[in-house]
């Protein structure tokens, strides 16, 4: 694990330097509005320091990981759907999805969604 990687986005809107709707920040996680929005709620949870993906983040650092639950769950109520429901999910690889490989949390929820997903 490194503490930042200088091509990395998600690095860099937690220095700041790429804009992002930042909703909540603590010493180790940030969390933002989705860009491309797939609920009424779609927020991503990002640890602070780089990990490629969360498997990583959960061997090297496990309470950082379990803080970046807590902060959803937080989230879910401030944002009013922890009582309708909502879904966490890490995409990890290619066949995921996976498109910025640096350890994120997407919160989803707003919207009744289907299971298994598409
Ligand atoms: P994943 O596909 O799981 O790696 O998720 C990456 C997510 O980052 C996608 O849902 C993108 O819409 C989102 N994203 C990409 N660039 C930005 C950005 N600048 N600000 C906020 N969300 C972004």
């Amino acid at each position: 694990m490194t503490a930042t990687e200088s091509d990395c986005l998600f690095c860099g809107i937690v220095a700041g330097e790429v804009p992002a709707d930042v909703v909540r920040r603590d010493d180790h996680s940030i969390a933002f509005r989705d860009i491309n929005p797939q609920a009424p709620t779609h927020i991503l949870l990002v640890s602070i320091a780089h990990h490629p993906h969360a498997a990583a983040l959960a061997a090297e650092d496990p309470r950082q990981l379990a803080g970046l639950v807590t902060a959803a769950a937080e989230l879910a109520e401030s944002e009013g759907i922890a009582g309708s429901g909502y879904r966490l999910v890490f995409n990890t690889g290619d066949a995921a999805g996976q498109s910025v490989q640096h350890a994120h949390l997407h919160l989803l929820g707003g919207r009744t969604m289907a299971w298994p997903p598409g």
